[in-house]
């Protein structure tokens, strides 16, 4: 059943609209009404004709149609801002050459500065120097558990979810490595139970009770990639630190897709890309928090010259004069290009408001559910959603396991202009983006789905 409230609301909509709730007509009403509607003009959607997928099959051949996108969880559509503040920056470059590090609209030695406000509201930071904007996400990963991860003799392990994200689980073990020991030993992951597919926040409280004192750090990601099962963040944190260890969040599937309170939950550090809910295009800058506990004195870790404090940084001194907060594990200039597109999005976040994002989303996702469920509890193929059902257990996506292989269907969907994720032999995962997916798309979706699946038992 989709959760008690989002049913009773779309419910009540169905009443007022006079239209059946699984009808393309209830959809498009939906749409009328949502407060949203207009940020889906500032995204770009690819057109069937340019994605590398062949459409002439069955019935779809018009390439000029835009495609039906919800793989926001994996790369979100680029906003059309960002060619202006791209073109900015490459112009910016040609006029000034060297003097483009401090002037123009935005010198490159400043760009990451302005994503700082709005980058530490969506991640609850309480004051901007919690957050910095700066590489890559596993790199984020790397130099904040290097810093935090001090192992001894009696505690030195780290705790992580089972089936991570392959890149944070190869950071754990080769961080675990580089202390000379042994990921066997230190690297517990922590699984579902027999016959279930999300954990159980009970058992993850009750394993860092029972085994907290040998654990050093703890990195969970917000939202699980996979499942998208959204943690318990704040009681993991506490439950974490009542026992000693270091909390740390991997908040790459959680940034611009669920409320976070990074300060508040007295959160160690976290990281995150910004290229799936964030939309700020592939390989962007990504972003890291450092709680403010630690501002004047965070732990022993890498620094480069950006770690220095921006009044005395161009003084070249022999030691580094360091930085407050996050700001001080930063080791590179910053890169304007990067910087630049990920403004472009922020500026579109803040606009819209977190809050009307997750307003849109519980009824978005929970509309989803509900025609899954409608259309695929019975019959030849069905589909269990493995996310959780309770909205607050979840973000965007849902993750979709069949009952049957569907590599051909999921072909199939893509020549039908569908872009979504899929995981042989069985799983797809839907993330439908508030701020630039429909109900119709949705709608479209399971229209399509229906048949294909149909087609391919
Ligand atoms: C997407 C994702 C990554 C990707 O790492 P990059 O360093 O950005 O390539 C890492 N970890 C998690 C949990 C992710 O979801």
């Amino acid at each position: 059943m989709a959760s008690f409230s989002i049913a009773q609301e779309l419910a009540s909509h169905e009443k007022d609209f006079q239209t059946p709730l699984d009808s393309l007509e209830f959809a498009q009403a939906m749409d009328r009404i949502d407060p949203l509607k207009k940020f889906r003009s500032k995204f770009c959607f690819p057109k069937l004709k340019s994605l590398p997928v062949k459409h002439q099959s069955r019935g779809v051949v018009d390439g000029e149609a835009e495609c039906i996108y919800f793989c926001g969880n994996s790369l979100g559509l680029k906003p059309k801002m960002a060619d202006q503040l791209m073109a900015e920056q490459l112009q910016n470059w040609a006029d000034m050459g060297v003097f483009m590090h401090f002037e123009g609209p935005l010198g490159a030695a400043f760009c990451d500065q302005p994503g700082k406000p709005m980058t530490a509201q969506l991640v609850g930071a309480k004051f901007d120097h919690e957050v910095a904007l700066m590489n890559g996400l596993t790199v984020n990963l790397h130099l904040l558990m290097m810093a935090f991860f001090q192992p001894t003799e009696t505690r030195h392990r780290i705790l992580i979810e089972d089936h991570a994200f392959p890149s944070d689980r190869y950071a754990m073990s080769s961080l675990i490595r580089s202390k000379g020991l042994d990921p066997q030993d230190s690297l517990i992951q922590i699984r579902p139970r027999e016959g279930e597919h999300t954990l159980r926040t009970e058992d993850i409280l009750q394993l860092i009770e029972e085994q907290g004192q040998s654990i050093a750090m703890i990195v969970f990601s917000g939202l699980q990639y996979y499942t998208g099962q959204k943690f318990a963040m704040k009681a993991i944190t506490k439950a974490g630190q009542d026992q000693g260890c270091v909390v740390g969040w991997d908040l790459a599937h959680a940034i611009g897709n669920v409320e976070l309170k990074l300060h508040d939950w007295n959160v160690d550090f976290a990281c995150w890309c910004t290229y799936k809910y964030l939309n700020s295009g592939a390989g962007g800058i990504a972003g890291a928090f450092l709680h403010n506990r630690y501002a004047q004195s965070p732990p022993e870790h890498l620094l480069g010259w950006w770690s220095n404090k921006q009044e005395t940084r161009f003084q070249m001194a022999a030691e580094c004069d360091m930085a407050m907060g996050a700001d001080s594990f930063r080791l590179c200039n910053p890169p304007p290009w990067l910087a630049c597109l990920n403004y472009a999005s922020l500026q579109i976040f803040e606009e819209a408001g977190m809050d009307r994002i997750l307003a849109k989303q519980r009824l978005l996702t929970g509309y989803l559910e509900h025609l899954i469920q409608q259309h695929f509890s019975q019959g030849p193929v069905t589909v269990t959603i493995i996310t959780p059902s309770n909205p607050d257990q979840r973000g965007s996506q849902l993750s979709l396991v069949f009952s049957t292989d569907v590599k051909a269907a999921h072909e199939e969907l893509e020549q039908r202009g569908i872009v979504c994720d899929f995981r042989s032999p069985s799983a797809i995962r839907i993330a439908p983006a508030p701020l630039y997916n429909s109900f119709e798309d949705v709608h479209k979706f399971i229209t399509i789905i229906k048949e294909v699946i149909g087609r391919n038992v």
